[in-house]
């Protein structure tokens, strides 16, 4: 992507945002909404293109990984969930500790295992602390990035414990860091009509700052394009800014657009291809202190994924396998690419792949 002139921007009205991402400066939440109301998307994306290179150059990442989902039972009942059966509900399932172990494809030696899943009644630590022991001992030096914040005070709820505890437990069983799902938007009037049963902001930030706090890593999403507003994706990108100030553990951000198939949630306006790619533009621009934006092919596509990586991502997650959650919600993606494929789709759009483990160190 071509770097557009200073004048280019003055003339657009954000000639000062220019000038401070240029001198590194980080950018207020009032330059977040006026990034959203610039009618020149494309300058947007050259901005967080300069960002992005000028931090990562041309490589864009990905991992040789593979996702596990346990179950799709779950208490919490999400409006815009497409994955969750109730208990007993046709098309709900568990997988056995033998089942999840039989997914994992050893032609594959993968360097992370992406473990999420609902949040179920009855499925207690021991399941998830004999599931990840038996997965370190399969593959000792396997990255694994398993459950989000949701997950951790479920868990923590059934157990009658504190989420620290659950952590410190699930760290000593081979948990290396958290994902980062389940934060949707934190504007709490939003998640009230969207998803009142789960986590507050307030419970999700505390669990990944404990988590910080012992040392672990973690990821961070967002959920855009339902019912929030501009403001309230940067009020998001801020109060995740804020919190990594504080303890530093986020290692990638997830901007992960709403796919309406299969939700009761009814959009007016569903997102546009330009709005997904001005939203991970600004994700790069306000996240000043996270060091890699995803391009989550699963839920873009891999086409829009590859126009993500020159508005701002650097990473292109990995081989995947089997994903059922945005599949539930009509992502029309593949199951899993292979390796080749991931380095074609990177190379086609001018970037150079990089393998990397789950914790972004370069293999
Ligand atoms: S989004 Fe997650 S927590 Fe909410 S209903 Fe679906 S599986 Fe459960």
């Amino acid at each position: 992507m071509k770097l557009l002139k200073n004048d280019y921007y003055e003339n657009i009205g954000i000639g000062d945002i220019h000038a401070k991402v240029l001198a590194g400066e980080r950018l207020s939440r009032e330059d977040g909404i006026r990034l959203f109301d610039c009618p020149e998307p494309l300058a947007i994306g050259s901005l967080a293109h300069q960002v992005r290179t000028r931090m990562h150059g041309d490589k864009a990442f990905y991992v040789i990984n593979q996702h596990i989902n346990y179950t799709n039972i779950c208490v919490n009942g999400c409006v815009f969930c497409a994955y969750q059966r109730e208990e007993g509900q046709a098309g709900g399932f568990v997988l056995s500790i033998d089942e999840a172990l039989a997914k994992i494809d050893s032609s594959l030696t993968p360097r992370e295992i992406h473990i999420v899943g609902g949040c179920h009644p009855k499925l207690g630590l021991k399941y998830f602390e004999e599931l990840l022991n038996a997965i370190k001992v399969r593959i000792p030096n396997v990255v694994l990035k398993c459950f989000t914040a949701v997950e951790i005070a479920h868990f923590a709820k059934i157990e009658e414990t504190t989420t620290i505890n659950v952590l410190l437990r699930l760290n000593k069983a081979g948990l290396d860091m958290l994902a980062g799902g389940g934060a949707e938007i934190f504007n709490p009037y939003i998640r009230e009509q969207i998803c009142p049963r789960k986590s507050t902001a307030k419970e999700w930030l505390a669990i990944h700052e404990e988590a910080h706090q012992l040392g672990m890593k973690t990821n961070c999403t967002m959920l855009f394009g339902h019912i929030e507003s501009h403001e309230d994706r940067i009020d998001h990108l801020v109060r995740l800014r804020e919190s990594q100030d504080r303890g530093g553990g986020y290692t990638c951000f997830i901007p992960l657009p709403f796919l309406t198939e299969n939700s009761q949630l009814s959009i007016e306006k569903p997102l546009t291809g330009l709005e997904e790619l001005r939203t991970i533009a600004i994700s790069r621009l306000m996240l000043d202190n996270i060091s890699h934006i995803k391009a989550y092919w699963v839920m873009l596509g891999v086409k829009q994924a590859q126009a993500a990586l020159k508005f701002g991502a650097d990473d292109f997650d990995g081989t995947v396998v089997e994903e059922k959650i945005g599949h539930e919600a009509g992502a029309t993606s593949e199951q899993g690419l292979s390796r080749t494929e991931l380095e074609e789709m990177i190379t086609g759009c001018g970037c150079t792949p990089v393998e990397r483990d789950g914790f972004f160190n370069e293999i």
